[in-house]
């Protein structure tokens, strides 16, 4: 019965919120905390190992760990001679991995002669009490799941005060430009602000509820947490819709914000922000000074330009959402989208892999979250990003805090990235080489999805079809394309409601572009 057990969630939700926002935390408090957790991190590291996987027969990693012949005992050894990195380099040699496509279950976990399948509640941390879940049901995965969890909550809203901190924002009034759910880090940084002491001002949404067909679970969810926060005293913001035609309505809180409290603080997906500053910069708004944080795609370095051209001061931060926050920047980065890690809740390491559906190898990311309230348990998890991986030291907070490995040049490898949303690229190659060629003629090879960025640092999605497939109704081909984007598990109709009043999505009628005659499905231009 659904609806009973979504009611039981949202009456332990409600508990759960009344300790959570009684009280708020200091910086000094949360640079003591993190101390502690740098400090812990190799006993909080085999501490999850030992509970989470080895007493923990559901865990897939126990699986794995088997078929490398490796217990527990042999484990503690290598984390005490060389550290947590030194062990889970030991454990990737010997096949304790999950590639990105495994772990999302869209492929079979093979090593050696045996094969398993493993679904995404298998990961679960079973020491958490989950108030709020919500899975999305999809046909060809596993989808992607919303756990929300106030224990885990309370670990990461030690980062906020820090964040402002390095970002000398602790005195400005602060908004978020982020969706609604099903996306949950608006919600989650309402939270996590008010918590801190330092709540939103505003809430700008860049999608309304129809425009993300939002479900009635995610509707009642949406108002319970911000109603049912006010019974315990605590005002968040209410979510109003600032769609990116509406980028200017966010700009005029920031030149408002500026005049009257000398600065402000943005925190929003990437594409929206660049979008904001030009609609600054064309309606004579003076923004500059103003401090962005910003994520959920790739800060290039045209995107920055574009930022820094009205005078904003951006940094990016680093949150993969199904296995947690890796980092953030600081203003002192010296690539463009350099971030701290966090490495008191994540380990990291890399390995060299191929990319599905391309001609290319990169050195993809190894992550595994250490503290005891993360909501996954993994080892040496891909997410479906890669980058470089470098330690040195800095003089902001976050150096002065010990997290001295950065990291850089982050991009996906699977996923589309244009206007803040992910959307998984395998989910699209069936559409791609089979669905439009049955249905407009041509074969697989005569359509290509093209990103690509503009000098104006403003990302592009293009349909490539062959001017080889005869005559072809624009119009039509891009509305069947978000129709069947919004039937993709999570975000699929988040991004299609983005896209669509993004206008990002266009029909090319060029030749797909081929690398040594073979011509990849998915092409995203080199930055
Ligand atoms: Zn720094």
């Amino acid at each position: 019965m659904p609806i009973i057990s979504d009611a039981i969630k949202y009456s332990r939700l409600a508990l759960g919120l009344r300790g959570f926002l009684s009280g708020t935390i200091t910086l000094e408090e949360s640079k003591q905390v993190i101390a502690d957790r740098l400090h812990d991190r190799e006993k909080n590291f085999l501490s999850l190992v030992q509970k989470g996987i080895y007493q923990n027969p559901k865990s897939p990693f126990l699986k794995l760990l088997k078929l490398a012949g490796c217990e527990y005992g042999d484990i503690e050894p290598l984390v005490n001679k060389g550290g947590v990195e030194a062990a889970l380099k030991k454990l990737l040699a010997d096949g304790v991995y999950l590639s990105w496509e495994e772990f999302k279950g869209r492929k079979e976990v093979v090593r050696g002669d045996q094969h398993f399948s493993f679904s995404q509640r298998d990961f679960d941390n079973p020491y958490l009490a989950v108030y709020y879940q919500k899975q999305s049901s999809g046909s060809r995965s596993a989808g992607t799941r919303t756990t929300f969890d106030l224990n885990h909550q309370l670990a990461m809203t030690y980062y906020c005060l820090p964040i402002l901190a390095v970002h000398d924002a602790l005195d400005v009034p602060i908004a978020a430009w982020k969706p609604i759910l099903p996306a949950a880090s608006g919600i989650v940084l309402a939270l996590n602000q008010w918590k801190a002491g330092k709540p939103l001002d505003r809430w700008f949404s860049p999608v309304d509820e129809k425009q993300v067909q939002s479900s009635l679970t995610h509707r009642l969810a949406m108002r319970y947490i911000i109603y049912g926060s006010r019974l315990w005293g605590a005002k968040l913001p209410k979510p109003e819709y600032a769609g990116l035609r509406e980028a200017i309505k966010v700009a005029q809180w920031i030149a408002d914000a500026k005049k009257q409290f000398g600065g402000c603080f943005l925190i929003a997906t990437v594409s929206p922000a660049v979008k904001l500053c030009q609609a600054a910069i064309e309606n004579g708004l003076d923004i500059k000074g103003a401090r962005m944080i910003v994520s959920g795609e790739p800060l290039t370095p045209a995107k920055r330009q574009q930022m820094e051209a009205a005078g904003v001061l951006v940094t990016t931060k680093y949150i993969i959402s199904d296995i947690g926050r890796v980092g953030c920047g600081c203003p002192q980065a010296g690539a463009t989208d350099d971030i701290h890690v966090f490495s008191d809740s994540m380990a990291l390491i890399q390995h060299r892999r191929k990319v599905a559906n391309t001609d290319s190898s990169v050195d993809a990311f190894l992550f595994t979250p250490l503290l005891p309230t993360s909501t996954r348990i993994l080892l040496n998890a891909e997410s479906d990003d890669y980058g470089v991986i470098e330690t040195r030291s800095c003089d902001c907070l976050f150096g002065q805090m010990g997290f001295n490995t950065h990291i850089h040049g982050i991009r996906s490898f699977a996923k589309l990235t244009g206007i803040g949303m992910n959307i998984v690229g395998t989910d699209f190659v069936r559409f791609l080489e089979e669905v439009l060629p049955s249905k407009y003629g041509g074969v697989a090879a005569d359509y290509q999805l093209l990103e690509e960025e503009d000098s104006r640092g403003q990302t592009h999605l293009s349909l490539v079809i062959s001017p080889e497939v005869g005559e072809v109704d624009e119009g039509e081909v891009i509305a069947y394309m978000l129709a069947e984007l919004r039937r993709i598990p999570h975000p699929g109709k988040l991004t299609a409601g983005i896209w669509e009043q993004a206008k990002m999505l266009q029909v090319k009628r060029v030749h797909p572009i081929s690398n040594m005659g073979k011509v990849a499905t998915l092409h995203l231009m080199k930055k």
